[in-house]
């Protein structure tokens, strides 16, 4: 915000608090020692001085970006896409991330089924990854990007092949959109006798949803959750999809992403699943998530194992942190314990000036009313 004390400014200039607050009300403005001026106010004051004021004053964001460290200039290297699932209720999404889940169980990769952290990575037939968010339904997307995040690079919407679009499937349609996130459409119950994916095709059509073999951009994909068809196939367009978006990030600079979900647990203290974006976390770093701070004391993957460090696209529960953040706030791994504080400071100073502000125009539209 940049504010400055009256008092301070003063004694940074080397005069009289009164001559400072004399030269402010000869310009309209009232105050004493310890008004608070904003930026523009003391731009405008202190050239009577022969000063000139320069607003040193950083975000939060720019701190933890200015401080980041590491091999910046690193050679970029693909990470995992971030996968959302979406669509109307019961129409599947719950059953497809478990279809999902568990061909990683089946392909012989340990303990799908028993850590659930909120996130997970399967591994596809050439090896690469790719991360699901555990999440689904839109809320929790809407609720990440109404906080400025997006923590999706794909976006799979599932209808259901004997049901066909509902209102939350034009609705997950209209968020991806919004995000920009590319969409996957994978029709599930195919193994029901009602199944119609052309039906659906047509009504997605009217969406700007054309299917590709429609020529148009989309990929549909028939599955059934239930009898686990097709999963192969959807998992090999989605690496379609993300080759094409070229995702990209130094895995040698100190850590950055999202928070996907945090809780208090008993015994453990915070606990909070984040998603490395880029660069990489490790035990021991100093990391801060929104307004929370913490030196991280344990990194468990999606599998249950405990791990020395996280590279990019990939999920991971940390403990260590001194309090819960929110869903959908960034978190940073910093330098420092002294940079964590500062970072946490101004965030908290924003968030109360944000208050103030609602508070304010509250009041104003009070004071209209009662009129
Ligand atoms: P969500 O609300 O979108 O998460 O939907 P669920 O995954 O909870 O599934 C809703 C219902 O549809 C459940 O009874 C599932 O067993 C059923 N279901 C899900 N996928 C399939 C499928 O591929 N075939 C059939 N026949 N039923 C399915
Ligand atoms: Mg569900």
């Amino acid at each position: 915000n940049g504010k400055m004390k009256v008092g301070d400014i003063a004694i940074e200039m080397g005069i009289k608090a009164t001559q400072l607050i004399k030269a402010l009300m000869t310009n309209g403005v009232m105050g004493n020692v310890n008004s608070d001026l904003d930026f523009d106010t003391i731009a405008l004051i202190v050239p009577e001085f022969g000063w000139e004021a320069q607003n040193t004053f950083k975000t939060a964001d720019e701190i933890v970006v200015e401080t980041a460290f590491g091999n910046l200039e690193a050679e970029l290297v693909i990470r995992p896409p971030v996968v959302t699932v979406m669509g109307h209720v019961d129409h599947g999404k719950t059953s497809l991330l478990d279809a999902i889940r568990n061909a990683r169980v089946a392909s012989g990769e340990a303990g799908g089924i028993t850590q659930h952290i909120g996130a997970y990575s399967v591994t596809t037939e050439d090896g690469s990854l790719i991360t699901f968010l555990d999440t689904p339904g839109h809320e929790a997307f809407t609720a990440m990007r109404a906080r400025g995040a997006n923590a999706t690079d794909i976006a799979i919407i599932v209808v259901a092949a004997d049901d066909g679009m509902m209102p939350q499937t034009a609705e997950a349609i209209s968020h991806a959109k919004a995000a920009g996130v590319p969409i996957i459409v994978a029709v599930n119950k195919m193994d029901k006798p009602g199944a119609n994916p052309d039906r659906i095709k047509q009504q997605l059509t009217e969406l700007e949803i054309v299917p590709e073999e429609w020529g148009g951009s989309t990929i549909f994909c028939e599955v059934s959750a239930l009898k686990r068809t097709g999963i192969p196939e959807l998992l090999e367009n989605i690496k379609l999809l993300a080759e094409v978006a070229e995702l990209k990030a130094n895995p040698e600079k100190s850590g950055s992403g999202l928070v996907i979900e945090a809780k208090l647990e008993k015994g453990k203290g915070p606990v909070a699943t984040i998603l490395v974006k880029d660069g990489h976390v490790n035990v021991g770093d100093y990391i801060v998530a929104g307004s929370m701070k913490g030196k991280v004391k344990s990194l468990t993957n999606d599998k249950g194992e405990r791990v020395d460090t996280v590279t990019p696209g990939l999920p991971v529960e940390v403990l260590g942190l001194e309090g819960v953040p929110a869903a959908g706030d960034r978190f940073d791994v910093v330098v420092d314990e002294r940079t964590a504080e500062e970072v946490v400071g101004v965030r908290k100073e924003q968030a109360m000036a944000e208050n103030t502000q609602k508070k304010m125009s509250l009041e104003d539209m009070f004071s209209k009313v009662t009129q």
